[in-house]
């Protein structure tokens, strides 16, 4: 409990006293009217305060004023009683005020308690980074204060701070907080990292490779902070009938309160204007709204935070509740439902270039690899990380041969491409690379590539995806790379089908015989191959014009070719560990562990999440409307009343809080 809510406590328990003590004197009038406001100020000042000044602003209709004004005029009543020679009661007024600041305290202490469980989960901001200074000493520093490129020392149970490589050291690393995956994972010299995990065992030595604005950590981070903007529309809904709502409820309890009196005494009866005005005050009191203005947000943000502690990054209560109604589901294939590390299989130079080497096959399988990896040096596909890493480890077995140990330690911190030999690197989407290698110009893609260059090409030398190569306008060979299929890609479908997902798709840019491959392993409902980015924005609008308006077309990437789709589609999925920084702002919800499973836990959360919402809806209205019914025909006194407002709020939060978990099946 916070401070401010232990003072609220501590008058609940002085006002209870009071009014204990105050049932057993023998006061009566007048006197006890006075003793009554002792007991009604210590619980209510702060309402009647915050109902004044929302009258003085002009903000008339909130719960503060309903509360003000059934209190006041249940004391008034007393009064009233008292002076026409009855007997005042005073114990309600003070009693509903009591409740629903016991219900107010309740509804503080839940919500504080899942914020904090939440932002628990979301632990991963870093608030150092270390920097060994000239006398081999570690000093701590601001991690925005980093440089790119600058060493940094991460010291076992430390958070990495920033995104980098490994230069020295080997470890395991927590990544929990940043995939939902308890398991550690291996990290050693070489292997990229990013900032967010937590270090377990050994000493790292990292080299950062981008600033700490730009690091994964941050970029989490900003989502989580800015998911509450997006509301969904159950909120937004609630938040626009408060409105009406409100003013609503407080014209009809005072035409309550004169109206029928006033019929009756134009029909000549007794007007007994004290008991409508009762019935009027317990109508308000009943219809307080604050059981659905606290829980429906409650209950989104619950949803949202079961899901970021498996891995999941939804980006707003809106993309919950669209999750919630996906009826198909596209993917992209590199990256997404494969592995996007290919392996190369088969280097197969052209003819010319065998004879450029003089018959030697191993130097023209060479020349081919080294021209591909150059012309690919700026561009971060898959296709192309995977073509720099044969080349990087074809030339580190040279180097262990040549006993150069200094290059051995370069090639590790991945600099084995020259700076200098590549200049106007150039990026066809869906089609390949094109750049300026010591002056030739090299050409390095698909079929289509080679095609809209107008160049002569063989047919590839075996199935896989082919990279072909072209040198100075001429064909110079190709490349057979192949990719493995994700684990748990299968699982992922089969999972999606069974949480009533309709139809799967996959779209892809690689060729036909592989994409078909791919997906009749995976059981994909439908599979599109060979097309560009344009073509894969047309297919999904095609299938978004064929689909029911009340079901919703997720779509899921990597970002890399395809993050105008990712913005297309109802929802766009994306790999958070893998995909590009372009994806990961695309799109709706992020996978931070790249597993295409969690897509159906993804639903299930979301489901689950506005099923919660629907029952405290429909619960709520449900009751008022009785207890509201039961009032305005004197049937509900003020007890009944408060168990409508305190009762049903407390019995909300209560079901809200279970959206915290995440539902196992
Ligand atoms: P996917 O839809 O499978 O994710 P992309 O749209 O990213 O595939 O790429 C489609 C095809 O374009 C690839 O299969 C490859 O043939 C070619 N391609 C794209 N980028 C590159 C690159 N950097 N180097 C070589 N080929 C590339
Ligand atoms: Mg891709």
């Amino acid at each position: 409990m916070t401070k401010k809510q232990k003072k609220v406590l501590y008058r609940i328990i002085a006002a209870s006293v009071l009014l204990v003590v105050l049932h057993f004197l023998p006061v009566s009038g007048m006197l006890a009217f006075a003793l009554y406001l002792i007991p009604y100020f210590v619980i209510g000042y702060d309402i009647l305060r915050k109902a004044f000044l929302g009258i003085a602003h002009g903000q008339v209709f909130d719960e503060n004023f309903l509360m003000a004004v059934a209190t006041v005029g249940a004391m008034a009543l007393g009064v009233y009683e008292e002076l026409s020679g009855g007997e005042g009661e005073f114990v309600e007024g003070v009693a509903v005020m009591l409740f629903y600041q016991i219900g107010e305290l309740f509804q503080a202490v839940a919500v504080g308690k899942s914020r904090r469980n939440i932002t628990a989960l979301m632990d991963i901001r870093p608030d150092y980074a270390n920097i060994e200074n000239e006398n081999g000493e570690l000093e701590q520093v601001d991690p925005d204060d980093v440089e790119i490129g600058t060493v940094i020392v991460v010291q076992p149970g430390e958070k990495v701070p920033i995104d980098g490589v490994i230069i020295s050291g080997s470890s395991t690393l927590n990544t929990a907080a940043l995939t939902g995956e308890s398991v550690p994972r291996e990290a050693a010299e070489g292997d990229e990292i990013i900032s967010g995990c937590v270090n377990l065992t050994g000493l790292l030595k990292i080299r950062t490779t981008k600033e700490f604005g730009e690091s994964t950590v941050s970029k989490i981070l900003d989502l989580v902070e800015n998911s509450s903007m997006k509301k969904s529309r159950s909120e937004n809904f609630i938040s626009k009938f408060a409105k009406v709502y409100t003013p609503a409820v407080c014209i009809s309890a005072l035409v309550l309160a004169v109206l029928p009196p006033i019929v009756l005494m134009v029909f000549g009866r007794p007007a007994n204007f004290p008991t409508w005005i009762i019935r009027a005050l317990t109508f308000l009191v009943i219809s307080c709204p604050c059981a659905l203005v606290i829980s429906i947000p409650l209950s989104f943000f619950g949803g949202i935070g079961g899901a970021s502690a498996s891995g999941i990054l939804v980006k707003g209560s809106n993309y919950l509740e669209a999750m919630a109604q996906t009826k198909y589901v596209v993917f992209d294939k590199t990256g997404t439902l494969t592995r996007g590390v290919f392996e190369v299989t088969k280097l197969c130079p052209s003819a010319a270039l065998l004879e450029e080497h003089h018959g030697n096959t191993e130097e023209a399988r060479r020349a081919l690899l080294e021209a591909a990896a150059y012309a690919e040096s700026y561009s971060g596909h898959p296709i192309s990380k995977s073509l720099k890493e044969a080349y990087a480890r074809t030339i580190a077995e040279d180097a262990a041969l040549a006993m150069q140990e200094e290059r051995k330690e370069a090639i590790q911190t991945g600099q084995v491409l020259q700076p200098g030999r590549v200049t106007d690197a150039q990026e066809i989407g869906g089609h390949g690379v094109k750049a300026l290698v010591d002056g030739k110009e090299v050409c390095v893609g698909n079929a289509k590539l080679m095609k809209s260059l107008g160049l002569e090409y063989e047919e590839a030398c075996d199935v896989g995806t082919v990279v072909f190569v072209a040198v100075d306008g001429a064909y110079a060979g190709h490349i057979i790379i192949s990719d493995v299929i994700k684990d748990g890609a299968k699982e992922a479908i089969l999972g999606l089908k069974a949480a009533g997902v309709k139809k799967t798709v996959m779209l892809t840019g690689d060729n036909k015989t592989v994409a078909e491959s791919v997906a009749k392993t995976l059981g994909l409902d439908e599979v599109k191959a060979e097309l560009l980015p344009a073509d894969k924005v047309e297919a999904v609008e095609a299938l978004l014009a064929a689909k029911g308006a009340k079901e919703n077309l997720a779509f899921v990437g990597d970002g890399i070719n395809d993050a105008p789709v990712l913005s297309r589609a109802d929802i766009g999925i994306a790999m958070g560990a893998l995909g590009s920084d372009a994806a990961i702002e695309a799109a709706d919800v992020v996978l931070m562990d790249d597993n295409p499973a969690k897509i159906a836990v993804a639903m299930k959360i979301a489901r689950k999440c506005l099923r919660i919402v629907y029952e405290n809806i429909v619960f709520a209205l449900a009751v008022k409307a009785i207890c509201l019914i039961l009032g305005a025909v004197g049937l509900a006194n003020m007890w009944l009343a408060i168990f409508a407002d305190v009762g049903v709020m407390v019995l909300a939060v209560l079901n809200a809080i279970r959206c915290l978990k995440v539902p196992k099946n």
